[in-house]
């Protein structure tokens, strides 16, 4: 207990991944799919989905993997730790993609723990912690198997129709698993010793400021609302300019609002006005009443809330200009999921050591160690997107920005391994 595997003197040279054997998984994994734009269309529970897994699965057995499916449709390769008590350490992503999506959001962190798997075995490194291995089901359809080990799939849920034609429910059998037994899937808080992810950017940060690392602080919060604006419908040619109330005009000075004072406060909030319909909707009628969405995301709820609040403020002032009226109505939350101190300071360490630069940095899109972070600490790794592109053909990470990322991961592993309990 407490050696590292690298003391100083005797092996200065840490374990590395093969970046080449892993670039080639890569190209190996977008051949399942493939479309004629360059990326990929599989969308979990399709037949690529399904092939793809049976690669993944006997790219685990040689890895030396025990290989098992969850209910939740879930591929768990696991593997043996010296220290009989200690909770078992995961990592891993997912291969589904949305409909033509790219070959990497997902592949990079899925491929990287598997290559981290392999390299173990060829160097009979065994770690005090067991290790599970794990490819997350129907990650972009809902995050169906991360959220099932968190407990959180309600069964009208199974009923939902995906892209692949299957119900959720249906595209889990097709997949191995049993959407019967999904309460089995579910992991007690601290039966997980920790996760890792390693993943994409799927934003343009990293590469604009010419960094290879993002330690990831957290996966963002979201709250959406709509928003009702009632005015006065009327007719536009005959109601002088001084008598409107003309809710979307109102509309038009709220939308600019939320951009300039998200924009104008210190710190990483976003805020957004999707969606827009003004009605009656025609030429010569003045809106009476407008609908539209808001959404804000932030690592913290509490500055979301804060936004939302001087937004109704702003919004109220706006209602006095104009002779209208706003309503808001919340529709959507999901919670803010901070990653863990200690995750981030190992792989700031490692990212160090490694000889890479880094940034710490929130999570704005959502991903499997979200659900996973309310069962144990998370940390979570990323790597330059470039163009800040993803969700598209056109989505790209460079080779050796995928070798470094997956060697931050194998030797954020390794130490964290002797860190936990
Ligand atoms: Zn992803």
């Amino acid at each position: 207990m407490g050696t590292s595997l690298f003391p100083d003197s005797s092996n200065p040279k840490p374990l590395l991944v093969d970046g080449a054997r892993l670039n080639k998984i890569l190209l190996e994994l977008a051949k399942y799919g493939r479309n004629d734009h360059g990326g990929i269309d599989r969308v979990s529970f399709s037949e690529a989905d399904r092939n793809a897994r049976q690669y993944v699965i006997e790219l685990m057995k040689n890895a030396g993997l025990d290989v098992t499916i969850d209910a939740a449709a879930n591929i768990i390769g696991r593997r043996k730790g010296n220290n009989a008590d200690a909770k078992p350490i995961m990592l891993g992503s997912h291969i589904d993609s949305v409909p033509s999506g790219g070959n990497y959001d997902g592949q990079v962190g899925s491929a990287a723990a598997v290559e981290v798997a392999q390299i173990l075995h060829e160097n009979n490194q065994i770690t005090r912690h067991p290790l599970e291995f794990v490819i997350f089901s129907n990650e972009e359809g809902g995050k169906t198997g991360s959220r099932a080990m968190a407990g959180e799939i309600e069964t009208s849920e199974l009923d939902i129709m995906t892209a692949s034609g299957f119900t959720i429910g249906e595209g889990l059998r097709a997949n191995s698993g049993d959407p019967d037994k999904l309460t089995k899937v579910k992991r007690l808080k601290g039966s997980i010793a920790g996760f890792l992810e390693l993943h994409i950017e799927q934003g343009g940060i990293l590469e604009k400021e010419g960094l290879t690392i993002g330690v990831v602080e957290g996966i963002v919060g979201i709250k959406r609302w709509s928003v009702t604006v009632k005015g006065f419908t009327n007719h536009a040619g005959t109601t002088p300019m001084t008598e409107r109330r003309d809710s979307l005009v109102a509309a038009a000075q709220f939308i600019q609002a939320v951009h300039r004072i998200a924009k104008n406060m210190s710190g990483r909030q976003v805020a957004t006005v999707g969606k827009i319909t003004p009605e009656p909707g025609a030429p010569n009628v003045i809106p009476g009443r407008t609908s539209l969405t808001l959404e804000i995301r932030d690592l913290d709820m509490v500055i979301i809330d804060n936004l939302f609040k001087v937004l109704v403020k702003e919004s109220k002032l706006i209602g006095e200009e104009t002779g209208t009226q706003f309503a808001f109505d919340q529709f959507y939350l999901s919670k803010a999921a901070l990653t863990d101190d200690l995750f981030r300071k190992v792989i700031e360490e490692e990212t160090e050591k490694l000889g890479f630069s880094y940034t710490r940095m929130p999570s704005g899109a959502g991903h499997d160690a979200q659900s996973i972070a309310q069962l144990a600490p998370v940390g979570m790794i990323f790597i330059p997107s470039l163009g800040g592109i993803s969700h598209s053909p056109k989505e790209k990470s460079r080779s050796k920005d995928i070798e470094a990322g997956a060697n931050v991961l194998l030797q954020s592993l390794l130490t964290l391994d002797h860190q936990l309990s």
